[in-house]
């Protein structure tokens, strides 16, 4: 906040009018992001494992064993769990980003890629879907079988993440139900912090808490005629739309923000205009994460404008096949690289030197 301010007195006194108020975008955001050195993205908990192509600069595909000579290629099942490890004043800071739909993949796919759950430190879900929380119960259990005593905050958005979910069909027909994992949570050390938005310590990431929408053509789902739903008190179903999903927000040094999310329901550009305006930071580096089926045209309209370097699809991206190759060939086009993450891959983002 203090740092807006900062900025905003010195285009006010310095340059003309005009331009000042153009400026005042970076004067919104009540979050102020710790910048940070370098930002490593490895999917460790996914659902896709088709050939995406080779390592590059960006991404070490750690999990296509045609370029990783190993006998074995990653447990695979539907969800999404991120490792995500932040090097900030030469610290790695890791923080869980969901955690999947199975313990029983958490728990080889850490071994597989050699990574150690007692590193982390937090865990954020990115919304109350069992393919993202799931494999929670077990990952807390492998870090507190590690001697780790000390509790581990989980990130929720909101309450509603908690409910017991149907997918409904216009038929009446059910698919569920499916239960956050309760009290066994708490037993296992964990300890939820509902709501948001909220830095985490030292300013290192932000968790958005409950994305609005600010974009009305991404205010979809209750509007689908089959989709997520719940049951009310008197066993009636309702549509629903996720009103917990939260997404996580870092601010790479000199590249701009970082967001990851998880199915996004709540549409790509509302996530990255919330990211923008919780911040107050504009430009945006990379987006990582699942896109709903949207309206194509006015989806590639706002990232033209948004403009982020890197667009990353994640998790159920590939059920919207068209979307998916609309972006893939259209979005470089643009200057816009787009990438696929399946699991395995691991995505790097280094911050850039300061230039004086
Ligand atoms: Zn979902
Ligand atoms: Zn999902």
């Amino acid at each position: 906040m203090k740092t807006c301010f900062k900025i905003c007195s010195v285009f006010l006194l310095g340059v003309t009018l005009t331009f000042s108020l153009s400026r005042t975008a970076f004067c919104t955001g009540k979050y102020t992001l710790t910048p940070v050195d370098k930002v490593v993205i490895l999917e460790l908990h996914g659902d896709n494992n088709f050939p995406v192509g080779k390592s590059d600069s960006l991404v070490s595909r750690r999990g296509d064993i045609r370029y990783t000579g190993k006998q074995q290629p990653p447990l695979e099942a539907r969800g999404m769990g991120l490792l995500v490890e932040i090097t900030v004043a030469d610290k790695k800071r890791t923080i869980l980003f969901d955690a999947g739909s199975r313990g029983d993949v958490m728990r080889s796919n850490f071994a597989y890629f050699g990574k150690n759950p007692a590193a982390i430190e937090a865990i954020v879900i990115s919304h109350g879907h069992s393919d993202h929380f799931g494999g929670l119960p077990e990952t807390l259990s492998m870090i507190q079988n590690r001697g780790i005593a000390r509790k581990i905050p989980i990130y929720v958005g909101s309450e509603a993440a908690f409910e017991t979910r149907y997918f409904c069909w216009p038929d009446g027909a059910l698919k569920g139900p499916w239960k956050w994992p309760g009290q066994s949570v708490a037993r296992l050390g964990g300890s939820y912090i509902i709501g948001g938005p909220r830095l985490l310590p030292g300013g290192i990431a932000l968790y958005t808490g409950p994305i609005p929408y600010i974009t009305a053509y991404e205010n979809i789902n209750l509007a689908r005629k089959n989709g997520w739903c719940i049951k009310d008190a008197d066993g009636m179903t309702r549509m629903i739309d996720m009103p917990e999903e939260s997404a996580l927000v870092l601010n790479v040094k000199n590249r701009g923000l970082l967001v990851i999310s998880g199915c996004t329901h709540r549409g790509v550009v509302n996530t990255l205009r919330y990211a923008q305006q919780l911040t107050g930071i504009n430009s945006i580096y990379a987006r990582f994460g699942s896109y709903p089926a949207e309206d194509k045209d006015k989806l590639m309209q706002d990232l033209l404008t948004l403009k982020p370097a890197v667009f990353i699809g994640a998790h159920c991206s590939p059920n919207k096949p068209e979307l998916m190759r609309t972006l893939r060939t259209e979005l470089p086009q643009y200057g816009i690289l787009y990438y696929q993450s399946v699991i395995g891959s691991e995505f790097s983002f280094p911050g850039a030197e300061d230039s004086n």
